[in-house]
């Protein structure tokens, strides 16, 4: 199995450990690449794109020719995952009416996305999560995280706090608002794989 990374700027790093963890821990023998080119898209059996800044890695998608592909990708049903910055890409709609941004979404998940929506108070913070059909009581990293305000059509929302949506599945594409990279909790990780396995 084959995973890439999203690889032009955020947390591409991390995601690459945590797969190579989840990897191992299943049993898997499966390999993760840093994905920078049309080229680098070949032959993947799922992409993630990670946490960063919105606006920029929806640039360099451009500036690197890759937003056709990853959209036609998608649509193909190809597993793809977003955390953070990585989930408002996947919208196909921003609410960027306080917290504004030139972002251009890839618009394959049908929900609305609002940057840093848990304002300054709680900028940074971590808490437990429930993510239906993924796992209970997970260790949630949320930094100047995005919230999903609705979720339409086939898109389901499948995590909360409070009143917040922080999860939600689409078919193929899964959207998390938080930085499961971040921890050594690779049950995130390991239900995509599972998920790229069953499929294929
Ligand atoms: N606030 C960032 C954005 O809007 C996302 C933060 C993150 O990915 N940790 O792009």
């Amino acid at each position: 199995m084959k995973i890439g990374i999203l690889g032009v700027q955020g947390a591409v790093a991390e995601h690459c450990i945590s797969v190579k963890l989840a990897f191992s821990e299943l049993g898997i023998d499966g390999i993760v690449i840093s994905v920078r080119s049309i080229r680098d898209l070949k032959d993947l059996d799922g992409l993630i794109i990670p946490g960063g800044e919105s606006s920029t890695i929806s640039r360099l998608i451009d500036a690197l020719e890759l937003r056709d592909n990853i959209i036609t990708l998608a649509k193909d049903g190809f597993p793809i995952m977003g955390t953070c910055a990585g989930s408002i890409l996947l919208a196909d709609e921003g609410d960027f009416s306080v917290e504004r941004s030139d972002t251009k979404l890839l618009g394959l998940m049908e929900m609305t996305v609002r940057r840093n929506a848990f304002g300054r108070q709680r900028e940074s913070f971590e808490y437990t999560i429930d993510i239906e059909g993924i796992a209970d009581n997970f260790p949630g990293v949320l930094i100047r995280a995005p919230a999903i305000e609705n979720c339409r059509g086939d898109c389901k929302a499948i995590a909360y706090i409070d009143d917040y949506i922080v999860a939600a599945k689409q078919n193929n594409l899964t959207a998390l608002t938080f930085h499961p990279e971040l921890t050594k909790d690779t049950r995130i990780h390991q239900y995509f794989i599972k998920e790229i396995a069953d499929k294929n």
